[in-house]
């Protein structure tokens, strides 16, 4: 029937359900936490693991169309419900993403430039890492990091102990990145349709603080060359994947205009939030269209714009916020205002730079 299940019950999977409530879906989510953001919006919440072979097998008879809202979804489960219904993007989308490892061997294969990287298993991989990369370099947890977690970076200048970095970050299989010398962060959204039809969002500038997006700004201070080229690289991504639905692609520009990849995203992004607000398609309704079988829409811009996180406690400043004329405020129905948590973003629009 006209159902979408989606998998993960945060803010992306409201914001999914909210843009498929507005084309007539029904939507059910998978979510083993209660009162999540996505159980006020959706229509019907599963309350349950991502990985209940039972609940899966329901979303499926329900659903014939299931998508998901964060790359951690385990790949089994994605397996499991595409054998009855379509699942976008693909299992292996899903795969190819979970694992910083293999998702850089999957830029470099389609020709995509990414920092030099080594998979670091003991501290003394990353000893002969680190001096491989002249003593800088980021070291990650392979699977399972977000907003910057799962993370140590070494400097020359401040380089934490070698000695037990392996165990600090669990004792779990690692990489270790060189340090990219970035002049600046964007990221691209696009989409591919089941038809291979293409479409891509203009690129966000985008800064991080304490390794959270913080904000994100439209247009970038890019050439129109370097948007090519990134939107171009998203594209190369979509079509070598055969994948469907929408994609955020984030990537560190070089101080030689050139591009580096730096990990890609196989659903909604933080740093496509702006779309709800500066054009006439969000890249909610983007992911919905493609994974419905819909014409992809129009990725035009009315208005230069930028993004900001509510994060924690700022969230404080919804009132305040929304006294200013052209600011979309987006709250996310979260209770509880932890510390790094993020409660919702806000969009300021400007007119259109032309
Ligand atoms: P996200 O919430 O975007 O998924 P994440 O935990 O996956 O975050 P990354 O995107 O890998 O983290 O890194 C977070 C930020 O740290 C980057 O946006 C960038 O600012 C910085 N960073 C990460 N890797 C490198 C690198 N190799 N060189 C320089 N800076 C880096
Ligand atoms: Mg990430
Ligand atoms: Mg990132």
């Amino acid at each position: 029937g006209s159902n979408i299940g989606i998998i993960g019950g945060g803010q992306l999977g409201r914001m999914l359900a909210m843009a498929a409530a507005r084309l007539g879906y029904r939507t059910i989510i998978l979510e083993p936490q209660e009162n999540c953001p996505a159980a006020q919006v959706a229509n019907r919440q599963i309350v349950a693991a991502y990985d209940d072979t039972q609940a899966l097998a329901e979303l499926a008879r329900e659903c014939a169309v299931i998508t998901y809202e964060f790359e951690n979804v385990p790949v089994a489960a994605a397996v499991q419900v595409s054998a009855s219904s379509q699942v976008f993007p693909s299992a292996r989308a899903l795969e190819v993403s979970q694992d910083r490892l293999t998702e850089k061997i999957f830029l470099n294969s389609v020709g995509l430039k990414t920092a030099a990287y080594r998979p670091v298993d003991s501290d003394a991989d990353l000893e002969s890492g680190l001096a491989a990369f002249g003593g800088n370099g980021v070291l990650k947890t392979r699977r399972l990091g977000y907003d910057g977690k799962g993370q140590i970076m070494f400097r020359q200048s401040a380089k934490p102990p070698v000695q037990g970095a392996y165990a600090s970050l669990g004792s779990v299989p690692l990489i270790l990145e060189s340090l990219v010398d970035f002049e600046r962060e964007i990221s691209v959204i696009a989409a591919r349709a089941a038809d291979g039809a293409l479409a891509a969002f203009d690129p966000a500038e985008n800064v991080h603080k304490n390794g959270i997006l913080y904000r994100s700004t439209v247009p970038a201070a890019i050439s129109e060359r370097t948007a090519a080229a990134a939107r171009n690289a998203a594209f190369s991504i979509l079509r070598a994947l055969g994948y469907v639905g929408v994609i955020g692609v984030e990537f560190f520009v070089l101080r030689d205009g050139g591009l580096a990849v730096n990990e890609i995203a196989p659903r909604v992004h933080n740093s496509g939030h702006w779309t709800e607000a500066a054009c006439a398609l969000s890249q909610f309704e983007q992911h919905i269209r493609a994974i419905a079988g819909l014409p992809l829409g129009d990725c035009a811009r009315h208005s230069d714009c930028v993004m900001e996180n509510l994060i924690g406690d700022e969230v404080e400043r919804a009132e305040e916020l929304l006294a200013e004329p052209r600011l979309v405020l987006h709250l996310y129905g979260k209770a509880e205002a932890r510390p790094g948590r993020k409660m919702g973003h806000f969009t300021r629009l400007a007119r259109h730079s032309g």
